[in-house]
C-alpha cells in the first residue's frame, strides 16, 4: 500500500478541523486557533480547506501531517493511528487500541439512538466511503503491478512491484469482506422493510 494513496484517502475522510479539536481540545473559529504544535496563545493557525498553517512557527501540511507533527510520530504510524481513532478500517489496527475502543463505543451509542432503518443506511454509507478507498487502492496496486514488473525472468524486482504483489491479497479479501457485509446490510434493509408492512 502506498503512502500517498492511503494519506490521500485519509485526507478525504477525516476534517482537519474535527482532528484538530479532538486531538488537542482546542476550539477552532473561523478557520483560525491556537497553534497546538508551538502551543502559541494567539490564534496563529488558520486551518481551511483541510489544510492548516502557522504563522509563528510555520508548522504546515493536511491532517496525517498534523497528526505527526503534535505527536511526534513517523509517516504510517501518523495514518495508522487515523485509521484507529476514526475507524476507518483501511488497515489493521495497531496503534491505539485503547482510543479506538472509546470511539467504537461512541458510535455504538449514536447507533442505537437511531431507528433501525436509519442505523442501517448510516452504515451502508459509512461502508461506501471505505469501500471507494479500497477501489483506489486496488487500482493503484493492479497499475503498479503493470508498469513496474520484472521485464525479464529473474531480473531485478522493483519496489513498488514487489509492495503491489505484497498487498494484493489482503487488499482483496478486505473488499470481498465489504461486500459481503455490504450485501447482508442491503438485506437487513429489505426484511425490515416487510416486517414493517
Ligand atoms: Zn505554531
Amino acid at each position: 500500500m502506498r503512502f500517498r494513496d492511503t494519506m490521500n484517502a485519509i485526507c478525504d475522510m477525516v476534517p482537519l478541523e474535527d482532528a484538530i479539536e479532538r486531538y488537542t481540545g482546542h476550539r477552532i473559529r473561523n478557520h483560525r486557533t491556537n497553534c497546538p504544535i508551538h502551543e502559541g496563545d494567539g490564534q496563529n493557525m488558520r486551518t481551511d480547506n483541510n489544510i492548516f498553517y502557522c504563522y509563528v512557527c510555520h508548522a504546515h501540511g493536511n491532517v496525517v501531517q498534523f497528526v505527526q507533527e503534535y505527536f511526534r510520530l513517523d509517516g504510517w504510524q501518523a495514518l495508522s493511528k487515523l485509521n484507529t481513532d476514526y475507524d476507518l478500517g483501511l488497515f489493521p489496527h495497531y496503534y491505539d487500541e485503547k482510543a479506538a475502543k472509546i470511539l467504537r463505543d461512541s458510535r455504538a451509542r449514536r447507533l442505537a439512538e437511531m431507528s433501525r432503518e436509519e442505523a442501517i443506511k448510516h452504515q451502508i454509507a459509512a461502508l461506501s466511503s471505505v469501500y471507494g478507498a479500497w477501489c483506489a487502492w486496488r487500482r493503484g496496486a493492479a497499475e503498479d503491478m503493470i508498469k513496474y514488473r520484472p521485464k525479464d525472468p529473474g531480473g531485478e524486482i522493483d519496489e513498488r512491484y514487489a509492495e503491489a504483489v505484497k498487498w494484493w491479497d489482503y487488499i482483496n479479501y478486505n473488499m470481498d469482506e465489504l461486500e459481503l457485509e455490504f450485501f447482508r446490510l442491503k438485506g437487513e434493509l429489505r426484511n425490515g422493510r416487510k416486517d414493517a408492512c
